[in-house]
Order: structure tokens, then C-alpha cells, then sequence
């Protein structure tokens, strides 16, 4: 039996992963493994895109423009601030994406960057007046 470096409980040390921190035991490399700053949840790309995936929920600058060409009115509508912060959200939830799944074989770390990419996207169609 060996103690875990992390939580400090004793485990056989067929049981236990070497980390950079020591021997760990499963749990906490797991732990470990979801810590990790560059790609954890809250990565500054992930905070980067959330903040511009969220913006445009409360600021908007729509633009409305109907032209008429032979009797046949469209309506253009384009809102800056939703395509810019979607532009931004999708481009660093796919940044930190990519990063997540090199660095992670978690599933759970990819739900947080994934989910940026995606309200970008929704964004982005907002931003066009498609959603
Ligand atoms: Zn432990």
C-alpha cells in the first residue's frame, strides 16, 4: 500500500498512476487531469468566447433594411454585435476545443468548449437574422 500524493488515502500500488506530482490514485488523476489550466473549463479561449457568445444576448445593434426591387420587398437583417461576438465565441470554443481533445481523453472537458462553438454558431445566425 502506498499513500495517494494527492488525496493521501492508501491504495495498492497496482491501483495507482505515476503523475508529475507523485503517485496518485485513479481518482485523483482524474482530478489532476481536469485541472490543468491551458485547457480546463475556464481556459482564458473559453472565457474569451463566452464572454463574446454572450455579449449580444444583451447588446444589439440590428440593422434593418427592407429594399424593394421590382415589387419584391426583402428584409436585411444584421446585427454587428451578435456576428462579432459569435465570430469570436465560435473561433476560440473551436480553439479551445481542438486543445481540449489533445489534452483530455475526458469527454466532460470537451462539453464547455463545445458549447462555446455552438452559441457562437447561434450567434452568427442571430447576427443574420436566421435564428
Ligand atoms: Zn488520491
Amino acid at each position: 500500500m502506498k499513500p495517494c500524493k494527492a488525496c493521501g488515502k492508501e491504495f495498492p500500488e497496482s491501483e495507482m498512476i505515476f503523475s508529475a506530482d507523485g503517485m496518485v490514485c485513479r481518482s485523483c488523476e482524474v482530478d489532476l487531469d481536469s485541472g490543468g489550466l491551458d485547457s480546463g473549463a475556464m481556459s482564458p479561449p473559453v472565457l474569451t468566447g463566452l464572454i463574446g457568445g454572450v455579449i449580444p444576448f444583451f447588446i444589439s445593434m440590428a440593422e434593418v433594411n427592407t429594399t424593394t426591387v421590382n415589387g419584391q420587398s426583402t428584409t436585411e437583417y444584421f446585427d454587428i454585435v451578435a456576428v462579432v461576438g459569435g465570430g469570436l465565441a465560435l473561433g476560440a470554443g473551436l480553439f479551445a476545443l481542438k486543445g481540449a481533445l489533445q489534452a483530455s481523453k475526458h469527454a466532460s472537458r470537451w462539453g464547455t468548449p463545445a458549447a462555446v462553438a455552438a452559441l457562437g454558431v447561434y450567434q452568427l445566425l442571430r447576427g443574420f437574422g436566421k435564428a
